[in-house]
């Protein structure tokens, strides 16, 4: 009754997401502020305005949408907690400025970056050769790689939870493989410089896909876009679920040469010709549009998590330095899961992982000052007993 394909599905586990009562809720690194008010007030006008739109299919392509992501990467060259904003304009950093135009054949738009890496993976990945990923990484990687078939090679993390990058590259020559990692990784938090990941790519077979996930990068990475001009094997995968305050909204898209982006939506026609729905890109092109309050929302959540380091490591935590909005941290002579159960009891819930290597780690979302100063006070009083 069941497919042989089954065997190979072991899902994804996700955030909890309770239902018994209000938490303060840091344990998915959602962000904690609300979309843009233009966001609102666009989705607002679009389902009053053109009821119509409800009933027809929305536009498979999502031209409009994939153009105004094009034109707000352009504008906040894809890290918004340094772009600078003066009223509701956008500058990017100078370090991060994007030495061409992003055009809108460079971008894809999936239904959250979830199921953008699903269709990566079917596009570029396949039976016959291990694809290389970090051991402690996006822990959907793995998953898609079960659904697929496609065999993996796990490599383990320097001592300072950065990338093994020399591994990474050897493992995947000596495979005939693509890579695959985030940058700022997850749940650790640190990243590559655009300059380290330059180098990996350099020296990786410029045949075989090269994927970098920069679902946090926004949050203070060094984004790899700038790279586009120069490797034409490069995708990379971004969501408006972190720095764009809009997971609820499910979406997803990748920046790269337009051949991959072409072959991404032949995977796409393949299996749901419309995952993007009328009302998401009608948002999504609002939020776009509207760079300069996610910047800030952006800077606020960088400046906390900031503060939250130094609060940690004054109380003899052990924390990893984050680019992200999320921290990785372990408090010593407390396993992570009582870590976990005893912030829980006091109404916050963040994330710990069972899995050997890290379950001494909780990873902690960056929320409000409010939420923030909250923890503290439940964190001063944990003791060990
Ligand atoms: N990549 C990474 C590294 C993530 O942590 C997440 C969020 N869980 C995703 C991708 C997926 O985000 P979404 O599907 O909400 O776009």
């Amino acid at each position: 009754m069941i497919s042989e394909r089954m065997k190979n599905l072991h899902p994804y586990v996700p955030g909890e997401q309770p239902k018994d009562r209000v938490y303060i809720k840091l344990n998915a690194n959602e962000n904690p502020y609300p979309p843009a008010p233009e966001v609102i007030k666009a989705t607002g006008a679009f389902v009053k305005k053109n009821p119509m739109k409800l009933a027809l299919y929305p536009d498979p392509d999502s031209l409009s949408l994939r153009a105004s992501i094009a034109d707000m990467l352009n504008k906040t060259g894809g890290v918004l907690c340094r772009a600078s904003v003066s009223g509701k304009k956008c500058e990017p950093a100078q370090e991060d400025k994007i030495p061409f135009v992003v055009t809108p054949d460079m971008i894809y738009a999936g239904n959250g970056s979830d199921e953008v890496l699903s269709f990566v993976f079917y596009a570029f990945f396949d039976s016959a050769n291990r694809l290389v990923l970090p051991e402690f990484t996006y822990s959907f990687y793995p998953v898609y790689a079960g659904f697929y078939n496609i065999p993996t090679d796990v490599i383990p993390l320097n001592a300072d939870w950065t990338l093994d990058t020399a591994e990474m590259l050897s493992r995947a020559k000596a495979n005939g493989s693509g890579i695959i990692f985030a940058n700022p990784n997850a749940p650790t938090g640190r990243g590559l410089t655009r300059d380290e990941v330059r180098a990996m790519i350099k020296s990786a077979d410029s045949d075989k896909v090269f994927v970098v996930d920069e679902a946090y990068c926004d949050f203070g990475g060094e984004s790899c876009i700038p790279l586009l001009s120069e490797f034409r094997n490069l995708v990379i995968v971004r969501t408006f679920s972190k720095s764009l305050c809009s997971a609820g909204m499910r979406l997803g898209y990748i920046v790269a040469n337009p051949e991959l982006v072409n072959t991404v939506t032949t995977v796409k026609n393949s299996l749901n010709h419309f995952p993007v729905d009328a009302v998401a890109q009608a948002a999504g092109k609002a939020a776009c549009e509207n760079p300069w309050y996610y910047a800030e929302c952006a800077r606020k959540v960088a400046c906390e998590r900031d503060d939250f380091i130094r609060f940690l490591s004054e109380n003899g935590w052990n924390v990893i330095p984050s680019q992200t909005n999320f921290v990785f941290a372990q408090k010593p002579g407390m396993g992570g899961e009582e870590v976990y159960q005893r912030i829980k009891q006091e109404g916050i819930l963040v994330r710990h992982f069972s899995t050997k290597g890290i379950e001494d780690y909780v990873r902690i979302t960056i929320g409000t000052k409010k939420q923030m100063n909250e923890l503290k006070r439940v964190i001063g009083r944990l003791q060990s007993v």
